[in-house]
């Protein structure tokens, strides 16, 4: 399809505090793309976006308003993956184009962290990129090795406590429900343990749900997978809130629950435990059948935390 003057594949994932952001795509698709219960990118080969589609979408936008975007999303699946070098050059055409432009922000894997040096990050970061949003997902390492994803905790304390000496802001995609059945209160504690390790200014937990495109989906159609219910992301919920120590904001969506709290902690702890609260009792009082994905209803709820159609993908907020 075509984003602006980029031939684009695919979705962008972008994290909710972003909604105001314009997306600039650099690459399709996502450097990994072996976790099981991501579907965003199975059909879509990885792809840098070349250079020149890149300026030209930085000449479009700014043929429609000359100041152009204060905030700018690198869009695909794992932004930090492209070379050094290239992301420079990208930042760089940034700041030529809109130098008003406040902040540039990107999704990132453990492993993309990993394969930067410190000089290559801080350059990065002189040049422009802000908040690197990494998806951390959990805090067992049984569920991380069990889902496929490319890091153990081990060594998301050790980049991101890097990051943290770079002084390089970085927020943390969690997902309640990731250990499955029977995990709840194990895992909330242990992903509230290392968020207060790696100390993430934001956290953005969308609970987990297995879209039918998801390799996961087979396994939970096989018996190999137990996901949780309704209930038990709720408590790996209160779990986790309950055991954060960091000041930091604080975005989540329960899917199923159609649950949305937002606030910054600590001040706004205890209200967003009564809200959950008060969901527990309710999904306490009136249990549901196990759903895997969300009804229709929720998905457009889910859509607030996931661009995921063409028009999301032109928003622009100059
Ligand atoms: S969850 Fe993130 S790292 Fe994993 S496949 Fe999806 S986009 Fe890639």
């Amino acid at each position: 399809m075509n984003y602006g003057a980029v031939a684009y594949e695919g979705s962008i994932c972008r994290p909710p505090m972003e909604e105001g952001a314009f997306i600039l795509p650099v690459q399709d698709g996502c450097s990994h793309n072996q976790c099981l219960f991501c579907h965003f990118y199975k059909d879509v080969p990885f792809r840098l976006i070349p250079l020149d589609e890149v300026e030209a979408e930085l000449q479009r936008i700014r043929a429609l308003n000359a100041r152009g975007p204060r905030r700018i999303f690198l869009g695909g699946g794992d932004a930090l993956a492209l070379p050094a070098e290239r992301l420079s050059a990208v930042l760089e055409m940034i700041r030529r184009y809109f130098p008003r432009c406040r902040e540039i922000t990107a999704d990132a894997t453990v492993t993309d962290i990993r394969r930067k040096s410190d000089a290559q990050l801080l350059r990065l970061r002189d040049a422009g990129l802000g908040c690197l949003y990494v998806g951390l997902e959990c805090g067992l390492d049984t569920v991380l090795t069990r889902l496929h994803k490319d890091h153990n905790n081990t060594e998301a304390i050790m980049q991101l406590e890097r990051l943290n000496a770079l002084s390089m802001p970085h927020g943390a995609h969690v997902m309640t429900g990731a250990g499955g059945r029977g995990s709840a209160a194990e895992n909330g504690l242990a992903t509230a343990r290392l968020l207060n390790r790696v100390r993430p200014c934001a956290i953005i937990n969308v609970s987990m749900f297995i879209d039918n495109r998801a390799p996961l989906f087979a396994e939970v159609e096989k018996g190999a997978f137990h996901p949780a219910s309704a209930l038990e992301h709720l408590r790996e919920e209160r779990a986790l809130l309950t055991n954060l120590e960091l000041p930091l904001r604080y975005d989540s969506f329960q899917v199923f629950s159609e649950l949305r709290l937002i606030g910054n902690l600590p001040r706004d702890r205890e209200r967003l435990l009564r809200r959950l609260d008060m969901a527990i009792d309710d999904c306490a009082a009136r249990p549901q059948p196990l759903r895997i994905m969300p009804r229709c209803a929720d998905q457009r709820q889910v859509d607030m935390a996931f661009s995921t159609d063409e028009e999301d993908l032109r928003f622009c907020a100059f």
